[in-house]
């Protein structure tokens, strides 16, 4: 819902990318993982997986490992295929004091429906969907509830 890369509210969807570069007994490895955006998805899977295939395999230990990211990256990648792409009009969702006017009252059911183990996204839609704000909002308002929370338990 936002994706955990570029901020913006758009499907998404979990992945998880690995980029290695092999430096002969070295090698350095970087991972992208969580729920992004297709355009995310994209750009994080050509570039890692890229760099892989022309510099990943230079080391021992990497010559054996790169062939493994490349195949991760690319089923990884070939299952978003499929995904919706991001909208033209996708923003980062901002809490505003209006949208948390808004959501407000809807917090006990918020809570009470999330205790209740109902998936997220499920929620946050039902909720946006009520009190005519977007999803991303609902989700940032939870995050703020949580925060708030925490600090209450600190003092
Ligand atoms: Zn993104």
């Amino acid at each position: 819902m936002i994706c955990q890369d570029c901020g913006i509210e758009a499907p998404t969807k979990y992945v998880a990318f690995y980029q290695n570069i092999g430096v002969l007994v070295m090698r350095f490895t970087k991972t992208v993982e969580g729920n992004l955006c297709k355009s995310c998805i994209h750009k994080n899977f050509w570039s890692m997986t890229l760099i892989t295939l022309c510099i990943g395999w230079l080391g021992m230990i990497s010559l054996v490992l790169a062939p493994f990211f490349v195949l991760n990256n690319l089923f990884r990648y070939l299952g978003c295929l499929s995904m919706e792409a991001v909208p033209p009009d996708a923003a980062t969702p901002r809490l505003t004091e209006e949208a948390a006017d808004r959501i407000g009252p809807y917090t006990q059911e918020i809570v009470d429906r999330l205790n209740d183990d109902e998936e997220f996204e499920v929620v946050a839609e039902d909720i946006a969907d009520k009190a005519r704000v977007s999803p991303g909002q609902v989700m940032l308002y939870v995050r703020a509830l949580v925060a708030a929370h925490r600090d209450d338990d600190d003092e």
